[in-house]
């Protein structure tokens, strides 16, 4: 089923988790996976190489495993600044066959590990391409803060018009820990004309080293309540997941009393973490229905 279909009738829950790295790693994310799916989610979504990450031909793999083993419809992550348009054909070709029918189009994380190519500029250029070529619901990427590489809000958010025109009918927005940047991120998306439905993307932090390479990738700001948890708690781990898990818990709940068209929640491939933040939504509607 096609994620913008889903969207029409509820707000969403839905998981990111990626690709084991080795191959000893493979049954762990079995494991995982069934945790996941007896928490019913609307979808999952499988990363392709995030960071930079070399685990690129595991994605449709696990994503292919999600759909037939678990039932759950997957999302498949492509990036498009390391391909040409034959090689994106040749992923889009075995997604084809393998009936997946939901893509997260982007342009991919910069890596000096594999060059680039010139086929692909922006995401928006992927998703015109997949659109001309393809039937995939086609889903993109957005930045609640700017994305790090913009001069500016303005032209970050004229970037996005352009993805959702080219064809992108869902959109998944990078982890903040502010709400009211994803409510004032709303509301210029909504001036600029661009009226899909924005899912918001929450990671619950349960670890300080994790906030650490988070801040590094994602530029995401701390609000005071936030800073002070992690003050408090950084080094007691178990303090910090408890503290951790309370605060994505209250964001989410915001989040979701505001009528926003879901949560995506990043699991860190962790299962204990979604459900425990199941748990403690399992008499809200998304998790209900
Ligand atoms: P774009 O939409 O192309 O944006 C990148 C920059 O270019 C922005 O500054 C934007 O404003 C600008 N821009 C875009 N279009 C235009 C245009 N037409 N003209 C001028 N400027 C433009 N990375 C991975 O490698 N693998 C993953 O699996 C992965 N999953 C992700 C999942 C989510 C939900 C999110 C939010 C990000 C994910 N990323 C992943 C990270 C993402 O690939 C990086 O943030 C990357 O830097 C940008 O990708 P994008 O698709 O958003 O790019």
């Amino acid at each position: 089923m096609k994620i913008a279909d889903i969207c029409r009738t509820k707000q969403t829950l839905s998981f990111e988790i990626f690709p084991p790295k080795k191959d000893s790693d493979l049954q762990s994310i079995d494991k995982t996976l069934e945790i996941l799916s007896d928490l019913k989610p609307d979808f999952i979504s499988v990363t392709f190489g995030a960071g930079g990450g070399s685990n690129r031909n595991r994605t449709i793999e696990l994503a292919k495993q999600i759909k037939n083993d678990y039932k759950i419809e997957p999302v498949v992550h492509l990036t498009s600044i390391h391909y040409t348009k034959a090689e994106i054909d040749r992923f889009a070709s075995v997604m084809r066959e393998e009936g997946i029918e939901n893509v997260l189009a982007l342009r991919g994380d910069r890596t000096d590990l594999i060059p680039e190519k010139d086929d692909f500029r922006h995401a928006s250029d992927l998703v015109s391409y997949l659109r001309e070529k393809y039937d995939f619901c086609i889903l993109g990427a957005c930045y609640p803060e700017c994305h790090p590489e913009s001069d500016s809000r303005i032209s970050d958010i004229a970037a996005l018009k352009k993805k959702v025109d080219a064809g992108a009918e869902v959109l998944l927005s990078q982890m903040f820990f502010d709400n009211e940047m994803f409510y004032d991120f709303v509301e210029r998306t909504r001036i600029a004309d661009i009226d899909v439905p924005v899912i918001p993307g929450i990671m619950p932090v349960t670890k300080a080293a994790q906030i650490r390479k988070m801040v590094s990738i994602c530029h995401a700001s701390f609000p005071r309540r936030f800073e002070k948890i992690i003050e408090r708690y950084g080094d007691d781990s178990d303090a910090l997941f408890d503290a951790g898990m309370s605060y994505a818990l209250s964001q989410i709940i915001d989040l979701l009393s505001s009528d926003v068209s879901g949560i995506h929640l990043y699991t860190m491939n962790n299962p204990v973490i979604a459900g425990r933040i199941c748990e403690g939504i399992k008499n809200i509607a998304c998790v209900r229905a």
